[in-house]
């Protein structure tokens, strides 16, 4: 997971949130998953502010495949262990700074409509805008804090008696946010770290080697 900057909100998005929340608040219930549509509409934005990777596992996205994704989620909101209260923000199901772009497998199977808090935290209600008094576990990519001072990636064996290795998600200096993050969003499934040994093994490694042979070459020449 890295830090994403989504820029601006989209124009189109303001007027589609008004009609959109105007409707839906004229139910008097909570909206079911099949009524709270039309967010997609900024689905190509988003893919561009993400480099065409997903939010959570930073998977490249084919641009026909538009999974928009809530970071609160709009319909149903698993808030374990923090809070037992299942609503879920349909009234942030328009707000650019609760979207996100992500790929199948965290957005459906993984992350889903987990939104774990911390003990205490008091779960936002209709109209409130975050972050009241909630206190999310689940790093938010698009916010001001990085994931990267919360999330780190080592190689070690896959076993414990050595052989293969594999890159692995782990909690940077025992961030509990960072556990939270890497459990709920499948950070370490066997597809992303094969990926990772991919992309260390054809990206990162040749780069390591090109740079330990320059300064090779650099001491011996000054050794002349
Ligand atoms: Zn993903």
């Amino acid at each position: 997971m890295i830090r994403i900057i989504r820029g601006s909100e989209p124009a189109k998005l303001v007027p589609l949130r008004i009609a959109k929340l105007a409707v839906l608040g004229s139910l008097g219930r909570e909206p079911t998953s099949d009524e709270v549509v039309g967010y997609k509409e900024v689905a190509t934005e988003l893919w561009d502010a993400q480099h065409h990777k997903c939010c959570y596992c930073e998977q490249r996205i084919p641009k026909g495949f538009n999974d928009v994704e809530h970071y609160r989620p709009k319909c149903r909101a698993d808030r374990r262990p923090g809070c037992a209260h299942t609503h879920g923000y349909w009234w942030l199901a328009f707000s650019w700074d609760n979207l996100l772009f992500a790929c199948p497998a965290c957005n459906r199977s993984g992350k889903n409509d987990l939104f774990p808090l911390i003990h205490g935290s008091i779960s936002l209600l209709n109209p409130l805008l975050p972050p009241g008094n909630e206190l999310p576990l689940l790093l938010d990519p698009g916010s001001a804090i990085n994931p990267v001072e919360h999330i780190e990636y080592t190689e070690s064996a896959i076993g414990r008696n050595g052989g293969p290795t594999h890159w692995w998600a782990r909690p940077r200096n025992a961030s509990i946010y960072g556990v939270k993050t890497i459990e709920v969003c499948e950070l370490n499934r066997l597809e992303l770290r094969e990926l990772r040994n991919d992309h260390f093994r054809s990206t990162l490694a040749p780069q390591v080697e090109a740079l330990n042979n320059s300064f090779r070459a650099h001491r011996l020449e000054n050794t002349k």
